[in-house]
């Protein structure tokens, strides 16, 4: 350890707080990892999401209007996005929120411009990640696709028009293109944007499974534990107080994904991360699919090769943490599947099919709280990066350290700062 470094304690051991070990790793720092489950485990939303690194994903999920469909979010359960009605005043104020931030084009545009460079050149920084973790396999830079049943639906959506405005571009498909690229795909998709600086991951858990142990080679301390506060003395950091006892450290990383929340308010910070659950379906060996990751407009999911099948993911429920999952909304997405490829078998046998669903840690502007806590410099918070937090982590982690280390942080950090809620 130089001089300056320090000992730093991450709480969590999804995609953002496996990469902030790396790279305070990388700048002399001494660092124990702590999460209660096996890195890249079920537990987290790094397990289970759709393994796009989507560098213009840049878009928050709340557009102007989308207020006037709130009554079909409660009265659907099973809709691309439902919010359930237990959970409805709990969620209220941040609902309050994440319909205000997405009301107006220019806010749109605001978060979209401060995204663009977390998530610009994320497919090459994952890359070079992957190469360091012996698994460079497991991330491609070859494009992604988006579908449409015709241009209307796309001349509609202000996103595109925004994407343009921050510097994004593509090829636009006609239908005959499109044929040729995905002949299985449904005919009623005759419209396509394939965006070729996006890249995806052949599978997201074993990916951070491999960064974990890429951190532990390097000296990192794995600790099996759930991180119930942090303890301040005289306005610094002494200690992570967990369920097995308390770790003694300089610093801490916030990285406990959607479960952050309760940490930040130990130390006085009460920020409001909700969780937007989502669910994937995987089929083993389905025999036929796309041949490129492509998201699907109507069904609001992304249908992307994994190296055990092919995997279905998306939808928005808001239910809260504890809830337990409705499954239902698993089988729409392996349904969506069928429709969008119409020579998938119908009847593959249920051992051949596996669901998930897990905790997109989301703040109710789109952006993630990248930055220090307001009581000490000693705690920085990564969480909150909603549906862009595969994508995202790479830079997150690199932004980690340099706040860790005081060094001027290689993008503007104050669209992400926690004090925008405080
Ligand atoms: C269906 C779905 C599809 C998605 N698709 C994409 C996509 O294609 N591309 C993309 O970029 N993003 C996608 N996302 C979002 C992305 O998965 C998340 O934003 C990202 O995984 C968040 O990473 P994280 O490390 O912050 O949290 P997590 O991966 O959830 O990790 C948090 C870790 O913290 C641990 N933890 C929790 N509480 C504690 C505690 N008290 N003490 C210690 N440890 C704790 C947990 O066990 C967990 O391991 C998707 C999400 C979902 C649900």
């Amino acid at each position: 350890m130089t001089s300056s470094a320090r000992h730093i304690a991450v709480v969590g051991a999804g995609a953002v707080g496996t990469i902030s070990a790396i790279e305070a790793l990388r700048d002399g720092h001494r660092v124990t990892l702590i999460d209660p489950g096996e890195p890249g485990g079920t537990q987290a939303a790094s397990y289970g999401n759709a393994g796009w690194l989507s560098s213009h994903s840049v878009i928050p999920p709340a557009e102007p209007g989308v207020w006037k469909k709130v009554p079909k979010y409660l009265m659907d359960p099973l809709g691309p996005l439902a919010i359930r009605w237990s959970y409805l005043p709990k969620a209220l104020p941040w609902l309050i929120r994440y319909l205000r931030s997405g009301s107006t084009e220019a806010k749109i545009e605001v978060t979209a411009r401060a995204l663009r460079p977390l998530l610009k050149d994320a497919p090459s920084l994952h890359k070079r990640l992957a190469e360091e973790a012996g698994v460079p396999e497991l991330i491609e830079r070859n494009g992604v696709m988006h579908i449409f049943p015709s241009r209307a639906p796309f001349d509609a959506d202000l996103g595109w028009r925004i994407r343009k405005r921050v510097g994004i571009d593509w090829l636009e498909l006609s239908a005959d293109e499109m044929r040729q690229r995905e002949p299985e795909l449904h005919p009623r998709y005759t419209f396509g944007v394939l965006v070729e600086e996006a890249g995806r991951c052949r599978n997201p858990g074993r990916y951070v499974a491999a960064l974990a142990e890429l951190a532990v080679a390097r000296g990192a301390q794995r600790v099996t534990a759930k991180a119930t506060a942090l303890k301040l003395q005289n306005g610094k950091l002494v200690g992570v107080v967990t369920d097995r006892g308390e770790i003694a450290c300089d610093a801490a990383v916030v990285a406990a994904g959607a479960r952050s929340r309760a940490l930040a308010a130990s130390i006085g910070d009460n920020l409001p991360l909700e969780t937007e659950r989502g669910y994937h379906v995987m089929i083993e060996d389905p025999g036929v699919g796309p041949r490129m990751s492509m998201m699907a407009s109507d069904a609001k999911m992304v249908v992307n090769w994994t190296d055990r099948g092919l995997r279905a993911a998306g939808t928005v429920e808001i239910a809260g943490l504890d809830a337990p999952p409705n499954w239902k909304r698993a089988d729409i997405l392996r349904d969506n599947l069928q429709s969008m490829f119409p020579n998938l078998a119908k009847d593959i046998p249920a051992s051949r099919i596996k669901s998930w669903f897990g905790h997109r840690p989301s703040m109710p502007d789109g952006r993630p709280c990248i930055g220090y806590a307001r009581a000490t410099e000693d705690v920085v918070y990564a969480f909150g990066h909603g549906h862009v937090g595969l994508v995202g982590s790479a830079r997150t982690g690199r932004l980690v350290a340099q706040l860790l280390s005081r060094r001027e942080p290689e993008i503007p950090l104050a669209p992400f700062s926690p004090e925008r809620f405080l």
